[in-house]
């Protein structure tokens, strides 16, 4: 079964266009340091990353980059793993925890935070006891799989005096920035309708003889137990989150489809594809896609005076970008180092981090992704309070 990894999927679909290129200027913080600027030697925030699979990968060479945070620590199940990065990363042995013993890194000084990314219905767990440890805490998206598990997550940071944020590497590429700007500022006036989709080819779509074992550790995005939902949770979540960025509203109801499920195999608990529209009180619309059977990557938005697009545009990038008045172009940054630098920064200075990349957002998506499930289930528009 022939696997497409992300990348190759970005690298294979990433195009060039031409045009007048449009370059807005970069947010401060992504701009080049000057010439004399030295680089930062104060205290960096410590983290530990907990579950190593293939974002732990990522994030691990976001963190090796970034210049205000630092692999001190591991949280892993699996003894040869916490070999391979011990050797790799150069972890010390007293910062290397398993699943059991993991409450005692309450008592490590050398961990300042724990960032959560193992399966989606764990997340829960894992952020509560990191709270509880008292180490501030990053979890990745879908923040959990219920609104209360959200609640009680947020619930036990509050409690805990810890600060939680869920991982949203998009709140800090600059793509991603200008289509905020441009959709909040009306820059080509008021958006009226959105179109977004990601989606993975995921297996091999006429192979329908394969038995998938959905209990195995490898398939835990088909366990709807440890996924909580199949795309929608996985890479839908990106399209709720960009067209309310954009929008800077939150959807009043939302309509939705399940797709077709080609391999009925795999796709026995979760969905493995869903279209969905979402409703803004501007009278905006979006209409998303998500899927494990088709690959799709891609942003649109036309308002009263223009339009504003990039394809790809939810993935790890590069992105290409275009407005109705030029294309866009701004450098490629590492998502991950990005986000753990401005997550790094504040937390040192001792600061509250922006509601947009907290708990209080990662509930919003969860009861969106909710409406959604329950339309495409009851065939009816479902009204978000
Ligand atoms: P993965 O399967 O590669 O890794 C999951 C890790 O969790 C593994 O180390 C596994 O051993 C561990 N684990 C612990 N208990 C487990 C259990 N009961 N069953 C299965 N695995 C268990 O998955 P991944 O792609 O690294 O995803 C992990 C999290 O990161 C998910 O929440 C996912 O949504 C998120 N993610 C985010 C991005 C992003 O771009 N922000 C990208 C990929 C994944």
């Amino acid at each position: 079964m022939k696997k497409i990894s992300r990348r190759s999927f970005v690298n294979k679909f990433g195009i060039g266009v031409g045009a007048s290129v449009v370059m807005t200027a970069l947010p401060s913080f992504l701009t080049l340091p000057e010439k004399h600027q030295k680089p930062y030697t104060g205290k960096k925030v410590n983290i530990a990353l907990c579950g190593l699979g293939n974002y732990a990968e990522a994030l691990a060479y976001g963190i090796q980059e970034s210049d205000y945070c630092t692999l001190a620590g591991i949280v892993t199940g699996t003894p040869s793993k916490a070999e391979k990065w011990k050797t790799q990363y150069n972890i010390p042995e007293k910062n290397i925890y398993n699943y059991q013993n993991f409450d005692e890194i309450k008592n490590n000084s050398d961990i300042d935070l724990v960032y959560v990314v193992v399966p989606n219905g764990l997340h829960k767990d894992f952020v509560i006891r990191s709270a509880k440890a008292g180490k501030n805490v990053i979890t990745e998206k879908p923040m959990a799989v219920s609104v209360k598990d959200c609640e009680e997550m947020i619930k036990a940071c509050n409690d805990a005096n810890v600060q939680l944020a869920i991982g949203y590497r998009l709140h800090y590429e600059p793509y991603h920035l200008e289509l905020k700007r441009l959709g909040q500022e009306k820059v080509f006036g008021q958006v009226r309708f959105i179109e977004a989709g990601l989606g993975y080819k995921t297996y091999d779509t006429l192979d329908t003889k394969s038995t998938v074992d959905i209990n195995s550790r490898e398939e835990w995005r088909l366990n709807k137990k440890l996924s909580g939902g199949g795309p929608l949770m996985d890479l839908g979540i990106y399209c709720i989150q960009s067209a309310r960025y954009v929008l800077g509203e939150e959807p009043i109801a939302v309509t939705a489809q399940f797709g077709t499920i080609n391999n009925k195999n795999r796709f026995v608990e979760v969905e493995e594809s869903i279209t969905w529209q979402m409703e803004f009180p501007s009278g905006a619309v979006a209409s998303c896609n998500t899927s494990c059977g088709f690959n799709i990557d891609r942003f649109y938005a036309t308002a009263d005076e223009g339009s504003f697009e990039l394809s790809p545009a939810l993935s790890y990038g590069p992105f290409v970008g275009k407005t109705s008045a030029g294309v866009l172009k701004f450098p490629e940054i590492n998502q991950q180092k990005t986000q753990l630098d401005e997550i790094g920064k504040l937390l040192l200075e001792n600061k509250k981090l922006p509601n947009h990349i907290t708990g209080e957002e990662g509930i919003k998506d969860i009861r969106v992704i909710n409406a959604i499930y329950e339309s495409a289930k009851t065939g009816k528009k479902v009204v978000l309070k």
